[in-house]
């Protein structure tokens, strides 16, 4: 995967709240999957399934009345990620130059419905229109602001704590996945019963059709202007994550049995199918998810 050298970033696209460190609620508020890990009321649409006993500590829900510290603004993306040079150097540029090629796409797609939708970039834990939230949940889209939040650490977790290969297609994914429910946002197909569970249940279709949008993405990614090439091998790296945040592969690690009943986000062959359609349709269209 390899970025246009010349192409113009927007890193106005990103907030970068790294470094800032100790955000809390004011006064008390919604913390994220609160109710542990019934996903009951949660309002936040995530990559990975949030795991019982197998690390995510889930929300941060004991910051009532600590200090809100506002986020700097995101001058150093400003001045660091302002090319498609940049891009191929560093990872936090390349991450801009995903989200504005994601969002190029879509907003080519769905013309005036199209919202552009900030990625936060933060550390440890942060505020949100949804509530506190800690990276321990993962990156996530929080359809109240309509903004995708994410820890940049979650990458090396990805192949330290969920056995993915990696790389910088991987990650692009991950980012697609999260503008896939932006765009059902947008649409008003984001399912809104997230505590149904099972591997047909509305919370596993809305998951899928996360992967097969981040798939059309795939597709047309080096038309966006942004990404000279992309490899099959990038599109392996893709389909490896994919996997890896199954819910069975991920069960089967964390509990040592695979339960479909409680599956939210689908299996690994699930993900990895759903991906795949989006891929080689190019068509959201193809991503009805509810026929199976
Ligand atoms: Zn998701």
């Amino acid at each position: 995967m390899r970025f246009r050298r010349n192409v113009d970033l927007d890193p106005s696209q990103v907030e970068d709240r790294r470094g800032a460190g100790g955000l809390g609620l004011p006064g008390g508020g919604i913390a994220v999957g609160g109710g542990g890990l019934g996903l009951v009321g949660l309002v936040i649409y995530l990559l990975v399934a949030t795991l019982g006993g197998g690390g995510l500590s889930g929300p941060l829900n004991n910051l009532d009345g600590s200090t809100v510290a506002q986020a700097p603004p995101g001058q150093v993306l400003g001045e660091e990620c302002t090319s498609g040079a940049d891009a191929n150097q560093r990872e936090d540029c390349r991450i801009v130059a995903d989200v504005n090629s994601i969002q190029r796409y879509w907003s080519g797609r769905l013309g005036g419905r199209y919202r552009v939708a900030k990625t936060v970039f933060f550390s440890g834990q942060t505020d949100t229109g949804c509530g506190a939230a800690s990276s321990d949940v993962g990156p996530f889209y929080c359809p109240v602001d309509a903004h995708v939040y994410i820890d940049l650490g979650f990458f090396d977790e990805l192949r330290s704590r969920f056995g993915a290969r990696g790389g910088p297609f991987a990650e692009a994914y991950v980012l697609a996945h999260e503008y896939g429910h932006h765009v059902q946002n947008l649409l008003g197909t984001l399912n809104r019963r997230t505590s149904e569970t099972g591997a047909s249940s509305s919370s596993v279709r809305t998951e899928l059709q996360a992967d097969c949008f981040a798939g059309v993405w795939a597709n047309h990614a080096t038309s966006t202007g942004y990404i000279a090439s992309l490899t099959p091998a990038d599109i392996s790296d893709a389909l490896d994550a994919a996997a890896a945040v199954g819910d069975d592969r991920i069960q089967a690690e964390t509990q040592g049995q695979v339960n479909p009943e409680t599956w939210t986000h689908g299996s690994s062959a699930q993900r990895q199918r759903w991906f795949r359609t989006g891929y080689r349709t190019g068509d959201p269209n193809s991503c009805d998810t509810s026929r199976g």
